[in-house]
């Protein structure tokens, strides 16, 4: 048995669009990729990060300064706006005194260290109102903090839990099956066909990617997975790179895919960590767009569910 804790950024208790039946999503932190796009920027690192929201702040109208007084590295002042953090000093810091004493929760950290065995009593306590259900991992890259996965991945095998997994199978290619010997269904995104456009909005080469998909489709593994495209306008929308998707899919004897459109909703997040949203005013695909890429899925033979709408 192995007690290495591992960083999570939120567990959400009644998912329903996250695999089959109710479950509890589990979000962990770390991330080899780095979406421009990104909905949960506060997942990127194994590291608690600092999150301020200015809407929360009490600086301005009743003068708090509590969080000031907190930081031994005077890494906060006061500004027009509340307060503002010298981010770079904050780096380093272990003890987050300024999150401790904010009592408005306008500080915060972005995660929290989780004992394997307290991760599996919160799952055993919700086990009672999943119906046909389990937990899905996501992120993040939920294989990424590979110790602490692998075993809560034991210990739910174990115990009889249904497991799911939400990655961009950028891992190890030798983990990445080990891992997935555990899981019994799984969403795999693929973000682009094409490496050089691939690699400029998510940092990193798709080859990786392709070649665990293959491989796993390969393999003798038991489960279900569906391929997922995050659909960003003008990005990963035209009929080439669909296309090529659905020759992939042929090559590999896939059948589902899901298309995810785009949302904003991260965006408040990027602004708590004090990072610029790139995608801030980013269109949003319509249903018609979706549907026309859909098309193009059924044309040939291949599943395609449009956002929530999987046929589990
Ligand atoms: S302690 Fe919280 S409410 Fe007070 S100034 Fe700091 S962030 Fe704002
Ligand atoms: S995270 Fe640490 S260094 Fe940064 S403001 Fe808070 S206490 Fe100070």
């Amino acid at each position: 048995m192995n007690d290495e804790k591992g960083l999570i950024f939120d567990i959400q208790g009644f998912s329903v669009h996250d695999g089959p039946g109710s479950r509890t999503t589990v979000f962990l932190s770390g991330c080899p990729l780095q979406c421009r796009w990104c909905a949960n920027p506060e997942g990127w690192k194994v590291k608690q990060r600092l999150m301020y929201s200015r809407q929360k702040c009490r600086a301005d109208q009743e003068g708090c300064r509590r969080c000031i007084d907190a930081c031994s590295r005077k890494a906060i002042g006061k500004c027009d706006e509340g307060i503002a953090i010298d981010r770079a000093l904050c780096e380093s810091c272990e003890d987050f005194r300024c999150a401790q004493s904010c009592f408005q929760e306008a500080l915060r950290l972005s995660g929290r260290w989780y004992h394997p065995e307290e991760l599996m009593k919160i799952l055993a306590r919700d086990r009672n109102y999943w119906t046909g259900g389990g937990v899905t991992f996501s992120g993040g890259e939920p294989l990424m903090q590979k110790t602490f996965i692998l075993e809560v991945l034991k210990r739910c095998r174990a115990a009889g839990i249904h497991t799911a997994v939400e990655t961009t199978a950028f891992v190890e290619p030798a983990f990445f099956l080990e891992a997935m010997s555990y899981i019994d269904f799984a969403f795999i995104d693929i973000k682009h066909m094409d490496e050089t456009m691939h690699r400029a909005e998510t940092g990193v080469s798709n080859q990786l990617i392709l070649s665990n998909i293959k491989a796993l489709a390969q393999s003798q593994w038991r489960g279900r997975f569906i391929l997922r495209i995050p659909v960003i306008k003008g990005y990963n929308d035209s009929k080439d790179n669909i296309q090529k998707a659905i020759d992939f899919m042929e090559e590999t004897r896939l059948q589902e895919i899901n298309l995810l459109p785009f949302h904003r909703m991260g965006d408040s997040k990027w602004s708590q960590l004090g990072e610029r949203y790139d995608y801030r005013d980013a269109e949003v695909p319509s249903d018609e767009e979706l549907q026309e890429m859909q098309k193009l899925f059924s044309q040939r033979g291949l599943s395609c569910y449009i956002a929530e709408d999987v046929n589990y």
